[in-house]
């Protein structure tokens, strides 16, 4: 079938083409995208060096699936998401499927268990990738069926779209990682789309304090709508955010707090949750910061076991 899909083209640009999409086999499952949120990654998608199709946060209807499909079927409302999970390495195994060793969503076209057949997404007659292996940002496409989760009817397709990728990665980080516990006091750094989803996880597990904090008033306005207790303005100046620090340490009685997230994929910000918790709390880096040269840790120091926030 034909589709409209936005390209990129590998060296900063995108376009919008028309690419070929072919029937589901095995357990594929074959989507006609009814919404797709754009995220930050796509930005830096646009410069893999290949073409490929946009898009890794979509939901939609099922078109058609695969003979081994059995969990959704035509007609149904799902949404996608990008951890693709094989079901038998050993993280599977384990519970962890986020971790699955065989998913990998940065290698699009090495085979693996998270890729629908290539040659089912064609443009100018070749394969073409598909942006996390789901490639959302195209009228139609075609995935495994792990990549698709069946969605509770009434919920609209662009607030479900956006589940795929930011919400989960701040909810998952703050309900299935940190496991915020009732009463827990929480700092969030960074107050964009996946800051806000640690705040809605945090407050959803009943924490007690949650502290926003962000360099942007209009930031911040939003971090108190969607469930922060309190907020901190970065200010400028303030580089090593030596004075937000302290600014939290104060509202939790002069003490770091039980749980520290980063969310603002700055790397220089990477090692702030560490001053953000207290002796002993947990330090989360959500935001996937890439950084070769290290991330270097003032303010803490090694004991036995673990690193402790001075
Ligand atoms: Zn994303
Ligand atoms: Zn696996």
């Amino acid at each position: 079938m034909q589709a409209r899909a936005a390209i990129a083209d590998g060296a900063g640009n995108f376009s919008l083409e028309s690419i070929e999409v072919g029937d589901p086999l095995g357990d594929e499952v074959l989507v006609e995208i009814k919404a797709s949120g754009i995220c930050h990654t796509d930005h830096a998608s646009l410069s893999w060096k290949r073409p490929l199709v946009m898009g890794h946060e979509g939901a939609g209807v099922v078109v058609k699936v695969g003979p081994e499909v059995r969990h959704v079927r035509a007609g149904d409302r799902v949404v996608l998401n990008w951890v693709i999970p094989c079901g038998t390495c050993a993280s599977c195994e384990r519970g962890e499927e986020v971790l699955c060793e065989v998913s990998k969503p940065a290698y699009v076209m090495e085979p693996s268990a998270a890729h629908a057949h290539a040659e089912g997404s064609r443009w100018k007659s070749e394969p073409v990738d598909r942006s996390f292996n789901i490639g959302t940002l195209a009228e139609l496409t075609l995935v495994r069926a792990a990549a698709v989760t069946r969605l509770p009817e009434g919920v609209p397709f662009a607030s479900a779209c956006i589940v795929g990728c930011g919400v989960m990665t701040g909810f998952g980080s703050a309900v299935n990682i940190a496991r915020v516990e009732a009463g827990a006091s929480v700092a969030v750094l960074g107050c964009g789309g996946v800051g806000l989803n640690v705040i809605q996880g945090a407050r959803l597990q009943g924490a007690g304090k949650i502290i926003a904090l962000d360099a942007r008033e209009s930031a911040l306005e939003n971090a108190m709508a969607f469930g922060a207790t309190e907020g901190v303005l970065v200010k400028e100046g303030d580089e090593q955010l030596e004075n937000a620090i302290a600014e939290v340490h104060a509202i939790n009685g002069d003490r770091g707090v039980d749980y520290a997230f980063e969310a603002t994929a700055i790397p220089k910000l990477g090692r702030i949750p560490l001053q953000l918790a207290r002796n002993g709390g947990l330090a989360l880096q959500v935001s996937g910061i890439y950084d070769p040269g290290g991330v270097v840790m003032p303010g803490v120091m090694w004991t036995e076991h673990s690193v402790a926030p001075l």
